[in-house]
């Protein structure tokens, strides 16, 4: 959806509650004292109050949003803005956009929108073919923060991130040349490059029936207990750079998508990274991905995610 629509769309609060209300409601509004899931609709109040117990739970409660002052419309507009386009925007230009006067209210609603994203991504596990690789994104460093005033000061620091990419292999059938195509991508940073890290990530992400192709490291030795066949070329052969096509495309699409932050924390990399992937996974969804993040961002947000 873009802004025009929205205005249109979502013209006050009121509207916005409507569209929350229906939302949850499809989703299954469930009462937390008691777990009933027949409610009432308190309109003078917009909230829902449960017919067993009488518990009420407001529209942001249990979501993203609960502890949040900003009005379901900032919302609305935050992820409308987060949905319209490929490549996103940064905080500073939200702000602009939505008119906030606080920079940090944007940057905090943008990275709870980022997390929802990951979230999101991490209920499902690759499959089939899954390529996995290892690369390297340059992070700010604190020093760097505090010289940031004086560009081009400061040694760059790397921070290192997996990269797993569902891909498959076609033959054209008259030329029998091989191409391969791409599904879903995960990304995840990782505190370091040994082989109960990566070992991890994939126990964690890929289906245990899939084929995992890496380079032809010793790091990635012992993977074929993980998964059904473990297939490992050198990456520096021309097969080893077909083995690993979408893996290498993902990871230089990312560096570049990264570049229009000014500084990457540590702390925030996944979560940029999370944005990325979310929508690297839908992006054929056109303008069903408005919808998606909606029913993102009002699934169970507080529980712990394991
Ligand atoms: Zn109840």
């Amino acid at each position: 959806m873009n802004i025009l629509k929205f205005e249109e769309r979502f013209p006050d609060e009121e509207s916005c509650i409507s569209f929350f209300k229906a939302k949850r409601e499809q989703e299954g509004v469930v009462c937390k004292k008691c777990e009933e899931k027949e409610h009432y609709w308190l309109h003078s109040k917009s909230m829902f109050q449960c017919k067993s117990c009488g518990f009420r739970t407001s529209l942001k409660s249990g979501t993203v949003m609960e502890n949040s002052n900003l009005s379901l419309r900032k919302w609305l507009m935050a992820m409308t803005f987060f949905s319209a386009t490929k490549q996103g925007f940064t905080a500073l230009e939200l702000q602009r956009q939505m008119g906030f006067s606080r920079y940090q209210t944007v940057f905090d609603l943008c990275h709870k929108i980022r997390v929802i994203m990951g979230k999101r991504d991490d209920e499902y596990k690759l499959e089939d073919m899954v390529e996995y690789d290892e690369a390297y994104i340059t992070k700010a460093t604190a020093a760097e923060k505090k010289k940031s005033l004086n560009r081009g000061r400061g040694t760059q620091q790397k921070s290192t991130v997996a990269v797993m990419a569902e891909s498959t292999i076609l033959e054209d059938p008259k030329t029998k040349k091989l191409s391969k195509s791409c599904r879903y991508f995960k990304m995840k940073k990782i505190e370091d490059l040994k082989a109960k890290t990566a070992e991890k990530l994939i126990k964690d992400f890929i289906n245990k029936d899939a084929v995992l192709q890496t380079d032809d490291s010793t790091t990635y030795a012992k993977f074929e207990d993980f998964v059904d066949v473990h297939v490992t070329e050198l990456s520096s052969t021309k097969e080893g750079r077909f083995n690993l096509k979408w893996a290498h495309t993902a990871i230089s699409n990312l560096k570049s998508d990264l570049r229009k932050y000014k500084m990457i924390s540590e702390r925030r990399l996944q979560n940029y990274i999370d944005e990325f992937c979310y929508k690297l996974n839908r992006r054929y969804f056109g303008e069903r991905l408005f919808d998606r993040l909606i029913i993102a961002s009002i699934q169970p947000y507080w529980q712990s995610s394991g």
